[in-house]
């Protein structure tokens, strides 16, 4: 028999919670199969690649800081990678070509659909700080799944107004102090990487947003943010971004070992208690 091999790639990569992801999964699903990290010099992505058509990798999950070459580096594009503009699973096909996918934006949404019951991603506006590479993935997301309207919010306002561009009518910069920025919004996403030190901006006031709104972090380290207190001490409903992790990590896992994993929710217990977080 052959083992199937799969990995993270980035720079640096001993942080990635994707091994243990799939790794369980694998161990779950009685596969042979293996889940590797490989941290690069930035400078080695393309050469990575190169090096593995056409050979003993059926693909890998790509991290910071190599999304957006991932994208040019493959043969084929999925549409939502298009979309998104970067690449999260490169798929090493027997032919030697690579194959770009982006499965953040179904992870975000897993994560809703998780974590907020009943939530529809079309029931109306989002709101979404940040501008940057997960931003750009999560308005493509909302958007194909039918949200009505994107306002976006990010330090340099510049950099908003460029993504709006990109995606036509749907999407607008707004200015963060703009009273009625969160007026009506049915979901408030932070995709900001802005550290959680003290140095770190202080959560939005969430006293203008609806009862109904439900509150997302991407960030899952720690897994209760700034953001989400302040949020769930407003009294609205909040998602947390282990389970987007969760969601984007099994459509590749699909991909790479031809299954879907087993009760693929249930690796979250086990990532928590690596957190040294309570469930
Ligand atoms: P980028 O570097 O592409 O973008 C960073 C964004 O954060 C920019 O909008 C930037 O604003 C803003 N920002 C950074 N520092 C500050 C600050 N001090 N104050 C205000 N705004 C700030 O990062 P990504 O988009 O790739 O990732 C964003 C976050 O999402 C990361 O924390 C990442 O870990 C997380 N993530 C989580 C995933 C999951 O599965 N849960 C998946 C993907 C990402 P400006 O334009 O002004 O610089």
């Amino acid at each position: 028999s052959t083992t199937r091999l799969a990995g993270v790639v980035g720079h640096p990569v001993s942080h990635s919670l994707s091994p243990v992801l799939h790794n369980t999964w694998l161990e779950a699903a009685g596969l042979d199969g293996a889940y590797l990290a490989f941290g690069l010099a930035a400078d080695r992505f393309r050469a990575f690649v190169d090096g593995f058509r056409g050979g003993s990798l059926a693909g890998v999950n790509v991290t910071l800081p190599f999304k957006t070459e991932a994208l040019a580096v493959a043969d084929r594009v999925s549409a939502r990678a298009h979309a998104a503009g970067a690449a999260n699973v490169l798929i090493f096909e027997v032919d030697g070509s690579v194959s770009a996918d982006n499965t953040d934006g179904e992870g975000l949404l897993y994560a809703f659909a998780r974590q907020a019951t009943g939530f529809q991603p079309d029931a109306g506006p989002l709101v979404l700080f940040g501008a940057g590479g997960a931003a750009r993935g999560a308005v493509a997301a909302f958007l194909a799944a039918g949200c009505p309207e994107v306002r976006i919010l990010n330090r340099t306002r510049a950099r908003a107004e460029d993504l709006a561009e990109q995606f036509g009518d749907r999407v607008r910069a707004l200015d963060p102090a703009d009273p009625s920025v969160l007026s009506g919004a049915a979901a408030l996403v932070n995709a900001s990487s802005a550290g959680l030190g003290p140095d770190a901006p202080p959560p939005p006031s969430f006293d203008r947003a609806p009862a109904s709104a439900v509150v997302m972090d991407m960030t899952y380290r720690p897994l209760r943010t700034p953001f989400l207190e302040a949020a769930a001490a407003r009294g609205l409903r909040t998602v947390d971004g282990l389970d987007m992790l969760i969601g984007q990590a099994i459509p590749a896992f699909e991909a790479f070992f031809g299954q879907p994993p087993p009760d693929a929710a249930e690796v979250r217990g086990r990532v928590l208690r690596l957190l040294g977080e309570a469930s």
